[in-house]
């Protein structure tokens, strides 16, 4: 419904024995929208990604879903709700094809289980033209024709990127959590990154948080951004608004 955000964050507040990685943090992720996440090392950024993904449960608040808690729900079912993610160290499944990686996340779409799903590919038949189909889809749409049945492991790392990107695509998320993706990148292939985000929503309608310390391609992609410090929200606009607020530029001069 108009007005219900993607996602809205409620007062979340993670404690860790007696550190407070996140306190009390709130903001929404309007449909259509990127959203960044950006804060100094420790500032709480993987902990909230982590609440999003169900992978922790916050001691304090809510995470709300196109309206709906996702608190109660199991991590596994994260997917099937229609919310996709990327993981930092990509090609879990290496040594399978570009097709197989991307396969792996068609299954997890209309299945609830990634991992199982991945174990028992081999032998899944029932779906088997259609999930082909939208694999192909990805591999046209990314342009991985020419590695589609290669291995991951012997392809450059910003190839390796694009095929997480479409294995995480194949899940047809509604909303896709990008954790550090320009992480070991080279310039050319940030910048080829930042395309794919912006394809990714431009072409597929797709809502996307990108966690992420290159500055450059956080500034040059968002809608918004959030900024993070000491487990607080110490900011929330656009990129040009965020870039000019002094509370943000002490945060990372007195950082590290
Ligand atoms: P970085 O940019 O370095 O990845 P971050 O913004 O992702 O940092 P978090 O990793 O979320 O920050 O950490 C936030 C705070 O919570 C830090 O003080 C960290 O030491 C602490 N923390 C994170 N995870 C745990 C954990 N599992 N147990 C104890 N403390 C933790």
């Amino acid at each position: 419904t108009a007005g219900t955000p993607v996602i809205a964050v409620e007062n979340v507040t993670v404690r860790f024995g007696g550190i407070v990685a996140l306190d009390g943090i709130e903001f929404d992720i309007h449909e259509g929208e990127i959203l960044g996440l950006i804060g100094p090392n420790g500032a709480g950024k993987t902990t909230l990604f982590n609440c999003l993904s169900r992978l922790y449960t916050p001691n304090d608040g809510d995470i709300r879903f196109n309206g709906t808690s996702i608190l109660g729900e199991p991590a596994h079912r994260i997917a099937g709700m229609g919310i996709g993610r990327t993981f930092q160290n990509v090609a879990s499944f290496s040594n399978l094809s570009v097709r197989d990686n991307i396969r792996v996340g068609a299954h997890s779409a209309s299945r609830s289980d990634p991992v199982s799903d991945a174990l028992r590919l081999p032998w899944v038949r029932k779906g088997e033209r259609d999930i082909d189909a939208r694999v192909q889809e990805l591999i046209d749409w990314l342009e991985l024709n020419e590695v589609a049945d290669l291995p991951v492991s012997g392809l450059p790392f910003g190839t390796q990127k694009r095929v997480e990107m479409a294995r995480a695509m194949a899940t047809e998320p509604k909303l896709l959590l990008l954790d550090e993706p320009a992480g070991g990148l080279n310039h050319d292939e940030v910048e080829e990154l930042g395309k794919l985000i912006k394809m990714v929503r431009d072409e597929k309608g797709v809502t996307v948080l990108l966690v992420e310390h290159h500055m450059a391609l956080v500034m040059s992609v968002s809608d918004r951004v959030v900024v993070l410090n000491f487990g607080r929200k110490i900011a929330e606009g656009t990129p040009e608004e965020v870039q000019k607020n002094p509370e943000v530029i002490a945060a990372y001069l007195g950082g590290d």
